[in-house]
């Protein structure tokens, strides 16, 4: 494609726009007038038409984890939206092109780790939404290389949840070498757990779904889980052996550490427990269990440019469909109390394209 150089020239010093800031880690977001971004070399101005909220933008907000943001930031890291300009040094975009962008929000692309493709443990890696200002305002800046290119003709709302949930659990299910006709366990059923039953079914494995909401289990059950089980009224290691004879994978995408230490329980010898979920904490892991039951534990990060082509492919070809409720950026504060209460269905996704009264209850 030719070169195409654009000057940002709509893009001045004295143009603002809605964005809702984390300025102090533990307190409410704070809508704010900023300035909106100018793109850099390699990187574009994208206007939000969509934007997903995931559990990480919570994590951001609350400082859970050690490596810290630094303040003040925008969070979001599921925003779709339009070029509206392109920095210099763009190849392969041009203004009009509907991209996302994603945790995975650059690599060095010279590491070991971008070398080998493995882009997505790359130690120079910035992240949307965390290091870089994400998709929480009417505009944000993508890196040319890196931004999500969205299939045409896709539901901005609905597709948006695969650029974190989506990518991440098909990672997941993948590294979790679980092989078609397979016992999958998926322990959390929220935004991610949700696609990552359909991913499950898709990639041809029988699921077992735990959570602690009866809502979230009746979901997982209508999405093809063969199994539900309530961590919260029974002995959850117990039901899931006793369904499944014990899994052969685990895809641990819960909030709570106390599913970490249950999801061993759940593997059959050989298994493979894939850590996704990033609540605050440790869990006890049995040294005795593991090594005698051939027990491999391994961590995931979302995914590659490559995994996230494919987990949007199977959006486009209707193997998954993210479960989406639409909302207004300035009920920001409202959706993310909630999603620490448990109380988030699916997805929550903010619509940028119609007037605050018209997306409620979307
Ligand atoms: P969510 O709030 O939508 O869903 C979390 C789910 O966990 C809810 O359904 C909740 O009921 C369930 N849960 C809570 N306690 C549980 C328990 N004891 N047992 C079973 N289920 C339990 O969150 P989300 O957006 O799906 O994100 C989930 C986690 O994954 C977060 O910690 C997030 O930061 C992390 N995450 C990791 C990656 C990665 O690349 N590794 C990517 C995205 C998100
Ligand atoms: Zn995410
Ligand atoms: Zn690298």
């Amino acid at each position: 494609m030719t070169q195409v150089l654009h000057e940002p020239s709509i893009v001045t010093r004295s143009v603002t726009m809605q964005a809702a800031v984390v300025t102090e880690f533990g307190k409410p977001l704070q809508m704010r007038e900023v300035e909106v971004p100018s793109p850099g070399f390699g990187e574009a101005l994208v206007e939000l038409e969509a934007s997903g909220i995931c559990h990480t933008d919570l994590h951001a907000a609350h400082g859970d984890w050690p490596a810290k943001p630094k303040l003040p930031v925008v969070p979001g890291h599921e925003g779709i939206g339009t070029v509206v300009a392109v920095g210099e040094g763009v190849r392969d975009l041009v203004v009009g092109d509907k991209v996302g962008n994603a945790w995975l929000w650059s690599a060095c692309g010279g590491c070991e780790y971008c070398r080998t493709g493995r882009e997505n443990l790359c130690e120079s890696q910035r992240n949307g939404g965390y290091s870089v200002n994400g998709s929480f305002g009417a505009y944000m800046l993508v890196n040319a290389d890196y931004a999500v290119r969205i299939p045409d003709g896709a539901d901005v709302l609905e597709i948006a949840p695969i650029l974190c949930a989506g990518v991440t659990v098909y990672k997941g299910l993948k590294v979790s070498e679980a092989r078609p006709g397979h016992w999958v366990a998926i322990s959390g059923l929220g935004g991610l757990g949700h696609v990552a039953v359909q991913y499950a079914r898709a990639m041809g494995m029988r699921v077992v779904a735990v959570d602690v909401d009866a809502q979230k289990l009746a979901l997982a059950k209508r999405l093809g889980a063969e199994v539900v089980v309530d961590a919260k009224h029974v002995d959850v290691v117990e039901a899931v052996q006793r369904a499944t004879g014990g899994v052969h994978a685990v895809l641990v995408t819960a909030v709570h550490p106390e599913a970490f230490g249950q999801a061993i329980g759940f593997a059959r010898r050989g298994g493979t427990i894939v850590l996704v979920g990033l609540p605050p904490g440790e869990f006890a892991a049995p040294i005795f269990d593991i090594v005698l039951r051939g027990l491999t534990i391994r961590g995931s990060i979302v995914g590659t440019r490559q995994d996230m082509v494919e987990a949007l492919d199977f959006y486009t070809c209707g193997l998954v469909k993210p479960r989406v409720t639409r909302a207004h950026l300035d009920e920001i504060n409202d959706i993310l109390a909630e999603m620490e209460d448990g109380r988030v269905q699916g997805r929550v996704v903010i619509d940028y394209r119609t007037p605050y009264r018209a997306a409620i209850g979307g």
